[in-house]
């Protein structure tokens, strides 16, 4: 199959994204908008040069800290209520031009805060824009997962759990937060330390899903499954290295978010080819493919269906499975949408 009859096949395909960040996923030129309005960019940088601080360049960039390094910039302008509610609104739309119908948008409030806002005013300008795409776009469906950062520890993440439960999906109309995640540095913050908050998220009737595997070897996925009793995992690249892991997802149904471009620049697979995404679909994993970042991996989810077939042969009968199976680990209250109710 050549790229425009990829391309063309993809179109036909109802996309469903479920790992998502925020701050991964703003565009470049309404942060450049921001950059002249708010405080002005480092005087005399243009646009492209300004894109560098924002967007991963394979020219350049080669490690995790250069990947890390493209979420600087951004939180500089996302302080306010207002720019959360502009920029929720363009990443849906944006999803929504790229063939994307169910979105989760991950966010951290935490780092929102900078002028003021609290976690739930965060939450709520992020739920707001979502919602303001969505009223006008009846085949969309979206909502908000929220991330607990790893190195605030557990007790920080039940404080963030209780501040938020009145933005959750069942007590609005449309949208709401479905659901609960853990992110940032793997080694040092085990997934012990928040088997108290994936109770307590559990009990208010969130989903759960874990950043596990990425960094780290199989070991840390074994332990999230063990002490949070998650239903997804993002990323988990390290469990293609261990089989009975392997088996363990596939029995539990637990689905791993496959973030292609995402782990090969953050150094998760030293090389594309290598991916474990064909060992996870062998193996009877239940896999949702997911972007992470589309602004910073400059990338997009078809793009990612694309890289999928380009690097693994898979046929089209392959990924309209693969798009039903992602669109099947949903958190959203109604479930996926877009391929029917069966299965
Ligand atoms: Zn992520």
């Amino acid at each position: 199959m050549n790229a425009t009859h990829r391309r063309e096949f993809l179109a036909t395909l109802p996309l469903a994204e479920l790992h998502r960040h925020f701050d991964g996923a703003i565009r470049p030129a309404t942060l450049w908008e921001m950059s002249e309005k708010y405080y002005s960019a480092v005087p005399g940088l243009d646009f492209e040069a300004f894109r560098h601080y924002l967007q991963w360049d394979d020219a350049q960039d080669r490690s995790l800290i250069d990947y890390l390094d493209k979420f600087h910039v951004p939180l500089q302008y996302t302080q306010f209520y207002d720019t959360i509610k502009r920029v929720a609104y363009e990443i849906a739309e944006d999803a929504y031009a790229d063939g994307i119908r169910l979105l989760e948008l991950r966010i951290n409030p935490l780092i929102h805060r900078r002028a003021g806002l609290s976690n739930r005013q965060v939450l709520n300008a992020t739920r707001k824009g979502l919602m303001r795409f969505a009223d006008a776009h009846p085949d969309f469906r979206c909502g908000i997962v929220v991330i607990a950062m790893r190195s605030h520890g557990g007790n920080m993440a039940k404080i963030l759990l209780r501040e938020i439960v009145g933005e959750k999906e069942q007590y609005h109309s449309r949208v709401g937060v479905v659901g609960f995640d853990i992110a940032g540095p793997e080694s040092p913050f085990p997934p012990v330390l928040f088997r108290e908050a994936y109770e307590l998220a559990a009990r208010m009737g969130l989903h759960r899903t874990v950043h596990a595997g990425e960094s780290e070897g199989p070991g840390r996925i074994w332990e999230a499954l063990d002490n949070l009793g998650p239903q997804r995992i993002g990323h988990g690249t390290s469990a293609g290295r261990d089989q009975e892991l392997m088996r363990r997802l596939a029995r539990d149904g637990v689905y791993l978010e496959v973030c292609l471009s995402s782990n090969v620049q953050t150094g998760a697979v030293a090389d594309l080819r290598d991916h474990p995404l064909p060992r996870f679909l062998d193996a009877g994993v239940k896999v949702a493919l997911c972007t992470d970042n589309p602004t910073v991996s400059s990338t997009t989810l078809s793009r990612e269906y694309e890289l999928a077939m380009d690097l693994f042969g898979l046929t089209e009968d392959d990924v309209r499975a693969l798009a039903e199976m992602s669109c099947r680990g949903t958190f959203l209250g109604e479930g996926c949408h877009c391929y029917g109710s069966a299965g």
